[in-house]
């Protein structure tokens, strides 16, 4: 069992605790990445990336067909064109593979050719919320 101490009375370790729940809600608020290592002496390392470019949907559209969005690799920054299906409609697997977009990953995950692996399950949810739609498998 793990000693149990009340935060609010170590002033030093409240700071710390504060500090880092600060940084948790910033960083939930602004990227979908993050990454926090605490080390046992309580030092804190925080490395953000920046959020992958927003998915691209139609604008002035009412039902969006599809939504398109580059990815860049965090490990090599190589750039990933991806399109995400939103009605099942062939034509649109065809034009966007012919442009070079790959269809969205069916279980969100997209590795690059460096063997770095992406998780876009956030980006899934921003494209089905902002577009009422559900994302198809191509
Ligand atoms: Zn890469």
């Amino acid at each position: 069992m793990l000693p149990l101490t009340e935060i609010d009375n170590d002033i030093e370790l409240k700071d710390i605790i504060y500090r880092i729940q600060a940084v948790c809600r910033l960083l939930f608020g602004t990227t979908n990445t993050y990454k926090i290592f605490a080390t046992e002496k309580e030092k804190i390392f925080k490395s953000a990336v920046p959020v992958q470019t927003t998915p691209q949907l139609p604008k002035n559209v009412k039902h969006p067909e599809v939504a398109e969005l580059e990815q860049k690799c965090l490990q090599c920054g190589k750039g990933h064109k991806i399109y995400a299906k939103l009605v099942n409609n062939p034509q649109i697997d065809k034009d966007f593979q012919s442009k070079g977009f790959v269809p969205f990953p069916k279980d969100n995950k997209l590795t690059c050719d460096c063997g770095y692996e992406m998780d876009l399950g956030g980006i899934r949810n921003e494209i089905e919320i902002k577009a009422g739609l559900k994302v198809l498998d191509s």
